[in-house]
């Protein structure tokens, strides 16, 4: 008797390709088995191969016991025999056992034949996928295996539920299977293009594809064709038009018939082609990916093994299971998020010891009874929990967020004078240069009031009457002279300077402190991971304060920002107004014009911001050049003008930022650099270009560079074509002023990616998860902590996949591995 192993294989494939979870068939793998090894030993007559097939235990198997390690060796070791019994033996005359059917080199074969060469390997390894195809997919930034089978489809269409064809209804999307009765080249709008007409037992309709005149020729009679697509009218009858198609044969279908995934796709790559070649990556190598969740975790979840949702992300058999799929990868990332958040923290807090600073309170009275203003309420508040921190010995981690304009200044400023009473010294870093110096400048201001200047060098001022030594307070930027920038840095090194303020490049890179107590890093809409880092590395472990302007609803802040305490200024000083906001289109340019000419002949000025342009700075200030040129010789041929871009050597930003806010300039046209901080209350009107382009909380920082002064402000938003998203963006811009309601919809809009450019932020990429889906959120963060909690280093076995994982997506933290 022949036996055929033809099945034995498949099923042992399919089992492979679900991840060794004993799903291949229904019941259980090993009913299959000793039924199929119960003929089979019937048929083998060779002494040699009979011990061989013996050792396999097929007859006795017990599958459903087998780790999954263990599961794996022995399905290969199976389909190893099944191939040896094939080319080898059989040569010999040996094999009775006849596994004939093994269709090589598809199955078992080929995936011993990819056994050396890992996931992390070129995408070239994959059969289809040439090297100018790899240059494309390239491009999307995939280039292993791994980046390939990561590259999710943005959605699947639906083409699951199949038709007659007498049911089809005209303007759904319908899928028929259905026999070619003829089909034929020809010509439609001038297009050569492929006409058939096809049918199944309930009737027949016409199909068309424009421009593919090659079809005509694959579709001969009888050819049955599966098509998918929505079913237009012509003539009073149903016709599809350039519907998918796909052969109805034995193999999957991938284009029709299904829930058939969109990819994201690039010039040169063609939908088929990528679905085709996604096939066979899914097939192939996602069975070998190591699922580093630990499995008591998975199943208390019920979550999917990893391969089985990676490959049920791209193919899903239903919609429940694609659902499920994306619930399992996104998981994973916001597991990975958290854990990296909450091993930093706890790397922060054991690295070192702290620096206790104490508040010392006639100094703390002196200084905020020199202020020109009372402390808001929400100010007192989030000073004291600060204060209160700093007194700790573990060093502060705290996230200070404040709607634009709450006043964080003055509160970051307090503290850094404690730490200057205790003997430490603080830096305050600012995210660009002009900010840097506007900070130098309030801060000396504030301190010039509650003592005297006592000293005034370049970039260096000192003050008495608040210390028992004077109180010295630097500034350190670009294009500070090399010699002055050394010697300010040999006093800083020296102990000789108490304020240090810089952008964050600057003080990371260039910096040797003496005694660092307080690192203030301002405007930091991300993490402060690297800033925080930096400063470790030089031997310190300060207090750190991070402030931000842009308010994030606290799951999410808890879950970006885990390792942070959370402060919040939620009051503005008194007396400030709304600014009004509008949204103008393109034919009311000239009246916001003429708006402007108003304003400044009251006294008043105006703020232009330049389209946002992405490719680069330099770019960016190009366009922010010829925009101002324009707008001084044919606009505003009248009025002052002044320019402020990232490119200019900072002392000519100093300038345009000098006399923009001492009243010599009426308008000052900027890049989007002046989103942050900048301190102008005679400025009224803020106009901002191609504001479509930006999200709703940058907006609403433009918006915040006004209204500061006592005059009625004025914020217009110019667009030219916005997309359906970006006009819903401006609608809510117009009617709402609350920072924290702008970020969430924000967040809703334009998804995390977006919101928080997390490739740059150093975080994981996210692409399953949405930062919007709270649950999902809470879930993974209570994981992490559990997780945490029992193995916080993630030494055990168990959790030794889960480290390297951590390691592989979040390298820059890499404190676990
Ligand atoms: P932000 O939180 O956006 O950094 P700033 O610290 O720059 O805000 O403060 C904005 C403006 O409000 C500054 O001109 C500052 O002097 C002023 N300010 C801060 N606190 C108060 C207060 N309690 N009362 C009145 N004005 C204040
Ligand atoms: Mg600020």
């Amino acid at each position: 008797m022949l036996l055929n192993a033809d099945p034995l294989r498949k099923i042992l494939e399919l089992e492979c390709k679900k991840g060794y979870l004993d799903s291949a068939v229904i019941g259980g793998l090993d009913r299959f088995l000793r039924n199929w090894a119960d003929q089979a030993r019937k048929s083998i007559t060779s002494p040699q191969l009979l011990n061989r097939f013996s050792k396999l235990h097929l007859v006795d198997s017990n599958y459903a016991s087998l780790t999954k390690e263990q599961r794996k060796e022995w399905v290969n070791s199976v389909l190893d025999f099944l191939v040896d019994t094939e080319c080898g033996e059989r040569e010999k005359g040996e094999a009775n056992l006849v596994p004939v059917a093994i269709k090589a080199p598809s199955g078992a074969k080929k995936q011993r034949t990819v056994v050396n060469q890992s996931i992390d390997s070129p995408i070239t390894v994959v059969k289809g996928v040439s090297s100018n195809l790899a240059t494309k997919f390239n491009k999307l930034g995939v280039k292993t295996v791994r980046d390939l089978l990561y590259f999710f489809p943005h959605r699947h269409l639906d083409y699951s539920q199949r038709k007659p064809v007498s049911q089809l209804a005209e303007g759904k999307e319908e899928t028929i299977i259905a026999n070619v009765w003829q089909a034929q080249e020809i010509r439609l709008g001038g297009r050569r293009s492929t006409e058939a007409i096809v049918g199944d037992e309930t009737g027949n309709v016409r199909v068309v594809w424009f421009n593919n005149p090659y079809l005509a020729k694959k579709l001969t009679t009888n050819t049955r064709l599966v098509i998918s697509g929505r079913v237009g009218l012509f003539n009073g009858r149903h016709v599809f038009e350039s519907p998918e198609w796909e052969l109805a044969e034995d193999k999957e279908l991938i284009h029709a018939g299904r829930l058939v995934p969109l990819y994201p796709l690039t010039q040169g790559l063609r939908p088929r082609q990528v679905r085709k070649l996604m096939k066979e990556a899914v097939d192939q190598w996602a069975w070998q990916v190591e699922d580093f969740l630990p499995s008591e975790l998975k199943e208390r979840q019920k979550l999917l093994e990893l391969p089985q949702a990676i490959s049920q992300a791209h193919y899903p058999e239903d919609e429940a299971l694609n659902d499920r799929a994306r619930v399992r990868l996104a998981f994973d990332e916001l597991l990975l998020l958290q854990l990296g958040v909450l091993s930093k923290k706890r790397a922060w807090q054991e690295g070192q010891p702290g620096n206790p600073i104490s508040t010392k309170p006639s100094l703390l009275e002196a200084f905020l009874q020199s202020l020109p203003f009372e402390l808001t309420p929400a100010q007192h508040r989030v000073l004291n929990e600060l204060l209160a921190n700093l007194e700790e010995p573990r060093p502060m981690s705290r996230l200070l967020q404040g709607e634009v304009g709450s006043g964080k200044t003055i509160v970051a400023t307090t503290a850094l004078l404690m730490a200057a009473a205790n003997a430490y010294q603080g830096v305050f870093m600012a995210p660009t240069e002009i900010l840097a110096e506007q900070h130098f400048s309030t801060i000396c201001q504030l301190l010039s009031r509650a003592g005297h200047l006592a000293g005034q060098e370049d970039y260096l001022h000192s003050y008495s009457g608040l210390l028992s030594h004077p109180l010295t307070v630097a500034l350190l930027i670009g294009d500070i002279t090399q010699i002055r920038k050394r010697e300010l840095q040999q006093r800083i090194l020296d102990g000789n300077i108490d304020i240090i303020i810089g952008t964050h490049a600057l003080i990371q890179k260039e910096v040797e402190f003496h005694k660092l107590g307080l690192a203030v890093i301002d405007e930091q809409q991300r993490f402060g991971v690297e800033q925080r880092s930096a400063l470790r590395q030089k031997g310190f472990n300060p207090h750190v304060l991070v402030m931000t302007a842009t308010p994030i609803p606290r799951t999410l802040a808890l879950t970006l920002y885990g390792d942070l305490d959370l402060s919040v200024i939620d009051q503005l000083p008194p007396g400030r107004q709304v600014v009004k906001t509008k949204w103008l289109k393109p034919g009311q340019r000239a009246s916001a014009y003429a708006f402007i000419n108003r304003q400044v002949a009251e006294g008043r000025q105006a703020f232009i911001i330049c389209p946002l342009i992405e490719e680069s700075e330099a770019i960016q200030a190009r366009a922010a050049i010829v925009e101002y040129e324009r707008l001084s010789q044919e606009v505003f041929p009248e009025l002052r003008l002044g320019l402020l871009h990232g490119r200019m050597p900072s002392a000519e930003k100093d300038k345009a930022m000098r006399y923009f806010r001492s009243g010599e300039l009426d308008i000052l046209v900027a890049t989007p650099v002046v989103e942050v901080g900048i301190d102008v209350p005679n400025a009224t009107v803020m106009m901002v270009e191609s504001a479509d382009r930006f999200g709703l909380s940058q907006l609403h920082q433009f918006r915040g560079r006004v209204g500061r002064g006592q005059e009625q402000s004025y914020c217009m938003l110019l667009a030219q074509n916005p997309s359906e998203v970006a006009r819903e963006r401006l609608d809510i811009i117009e009617k709402t002023h609350d920072g924290f309601q702008l970020a969430e919809e924000d967040l809703k809009l334009r998804g995390p990616g977006e919101f928080f450019g997390t490739r740059q932020s150093g975080l994981p990429d996210l692409r399953m998860a949405k930062l919007s889906d709270v649950g999902l959120l809470e879930l993974a963060r209570t994981e992490a902590i559990r997780l945490f909690e029992k193995d916080s280093t993630l030494e055990k076995p168990e959790h030794s996949l889960l480290a390297k994982e951590l390691a592989r997506v979040w390298p820059e933290a890499g404190e676990w591995s």
